[in-house]
């Protein structure tokens, strides 16, 4: 057996410097670009692959998707197009929206549902899968291939009780975070369009059906993985990550061990994206096996959140009472999800011992990326050994006072070196005002160790702490709007939030604290 030993690494225990591992794979890909731009070009004539549909019958269902009465379009994203060379206006047209509702199934389709398995909230799930989500295949772009996924496309073998379909409520939320966290250089899916339909889906209540097109190299996740290892399926097992390696990670092909240096980069991958979402107080509120994205991506948006006031203990899932996936927890959790997966190849690594050390790298890899990026969001250009314990401060001073998260960090970076009295938009964010005074005078010290310039350092820190997030209640907004058949919001907010860094005085009031109706917003895995 792997076991999980990690203490839990909180991220306000901020620990020493580490050299930083990261490694990203560069394309191997070059783009052919299809420029479907003009009226005269075909939505068939879109040069579409599908390599996963060249695995074996026993990795998937080849399957049609459900066509919706009357499908409309709702949102497209240009830069999620641009990743696959397409017009995004081409997505309003009727053809493009028949596609990508499921009504029109393209010449070089190859439908499929994927089959995987999982670990939910900690428990062995059995067998999971596509249940709502259709693969087409793939194009081309200028970064690689991209696969095409219809998410709410309808009833799969895998559906278990499902209805095979996705609610406009949750497809907002998925499309712009996805395109969101893009934006903000978080390792993501994209969202390429949404679709829309008056059919009805029950959830809590009656609500309007919706198809997100999603985007990514590879929708493999941990769970597919684990479905053959837990079936004591080692051919399977084997194909499956011999297609990942060939596919996504050539360069590993070659180590002594490729499924120990899989399992290794997949691990520091990992590490990496989370350290990304404890950065900007993105919480998944699913943490899954079967939401864990073998590519190291953000993955499966469902009851997200962005952090508003900090409580490091906050549980952005309604249906998450034990907390597991809390902000504070995912650090760890993402670790345990290693396990998982470590437990899954271990056949093919073939020791127990490689695997743990191919885990190793987890905390070091997750310090060295939140150290990184808590210094370059406090606009430090230097590494010092008590950069930790000035961490450390900051966050248990916010999350005694709730400071809103996104805000605090914007306006430490106006804060002036040698001007104290020019703090009060800081300083009345904390109840204990005094102890904001002990950390700012603590923050200038170290400012002046490395002769921080004001200027500099605000332009420095603007880059990195943005001003835009999506906040449930924004995201609350748009839904409202398009459930009345207005989707100009979900339009003007994916504006927005593709600038988070950026001032935009016509949006102030989207870079606002929550109103009042906000803390009565509850988002859980209904979707
Ligand atoms: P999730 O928690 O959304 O990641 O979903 C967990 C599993 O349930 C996956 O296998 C999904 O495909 C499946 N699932 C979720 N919602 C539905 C639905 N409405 N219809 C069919 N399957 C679903
Ligand atoms: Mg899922």
């Amino acid at each position: 057996m792997v076991q999980c030993t990690t203490p839990v690494h909180r991220p306000c225990r901020c620990v020493r410097p580490r050299q930083n591992t990261g490694g990203t794979v560069e394309s191997r890909y070059y783009f052919h670009p299809f420029t479907a731009t003009g009226s005269a070009i075909n939505v068939d004539d879109l040069p579409l692959d599908n390599s996963f549909a060249e695995l074996p019958p026993a990795f998937y269902t080849r399957l049609m998707p459900t066509p919706l009465p009357a499908p409309y379009f709702v949102a497209a994203s240009a830069r999620a197009a641009a990743l696959v060379g397409l017009d995004p206006a081409l997505l309003a047209r009727d053809d493009f929206v028949a596609t990508f509702a499921g009504n029109h199934v393209l010449a070089r389709a190859k439908p499929l549902a994927a089959v995987y398995s999982g670990h939910q909230f900690g428990v062995w799930a059995g067998q999971l899968g596509d249940g709502r989500a259709i693969l087409l295949g793939q194009l081309a772009g200028p970064h690689g291939p991209m696969e095409l996924q219809l998410k709410g496309a309808g009833k799969t073998p895998y559906s278990r009780m499902g209805d095979g379909r996705a609610v406009l409520r949750s497809s907002i939320r998925e499309f712009l975070c996805s395109e969101a966290m893009a934006a903000l250089g978080i390792p993501t899916t994209r969202a390429l369009t949404m679709t829309g339909s008056d059919q009805g889906v029950l959830r809590e209540t009656v609500e309007s059906a919706s198809v997100v097109t999603r985007m990514a190299p590879s929708f493999v996740r941990f769970g597919s993985f684990e479905h053959w290892s837990s079936r004591d399926k080692p051919d399977e097992l084997r194909i499956l990550a011999d297609y990942v390696i060939a596919t996504f990670y050539p360069e590993l092909a070659g180590a002594p061990n490729p499924y120990r240096a899989l399992l290794e980069e997949v691990t520091r991958r990992t590490a990496h994206m989370i350290a990304h979402w404890q950065a900007v107080g993105f919480m998944h509120g699913v943490m899954n096996t079967d939401n864990m994205s073998i590519l190291g991506l953000t993955l499966d948006y469902g009851p997200f959140g962005f952090m508003d006031a900090f409580d490091s203990d906050h549980i952005c899932n309604h249906t998450d009472q034990q907390g597991r996936y809390s902000y504070a927890n995912q650090p760890q959790v993402g670790h345990w999800n290693c396990y998982a997966l470590a437990q899954a190849l271990l056949p093919l690594i073939g020791s127990v011992e490689e695997a743990q050390d191919a885990l190793e790298v987890y905390q070091p890899a997750f310090a060295g990326k939140i150290d990184e990026l808590l210094r370059a969001k406090l606009g430090l250009a230097t590494a010092q050994d008590d950069d930790a314990q000035l961490f450390d401060a900051m966050f248990t001073l916010m999350d005694a006072s709730h400071a809103d998260f996104t805000l605090f960090f914007r306006r430490l970076g106006a804060l002036r070196l040698d001007a104290p009295e020019h703090d009060a938009p800081l300083r009345d964010m904390f109840v204990a005002r005094e102890d904001f005074d002990a950390w700012a005078l603590r923050y200038r010290a170290r400012l002046r160790l490395e002769n921080s310039v004001d200027a500099e350092r605000k332009l420095a820190m603007d880059r990195v702490n943005p001003k835009y997030v999506l906040r449930n209640h924004l995201a609350q907004v748009a839904i409202e709007k398009a459930q009345a058949r207005d989707f100009s919001e979900v339009a003007r907010l994916l504006a927005v939030l593709e600038h988070p860094f950026d001032e935009q005085p016509h949006n102030e009031h989207y870079a606002a604290l929550p109103p009042d109706w906000a803390s009565h917003l509850a988002v859980s895995c209904s979707s």
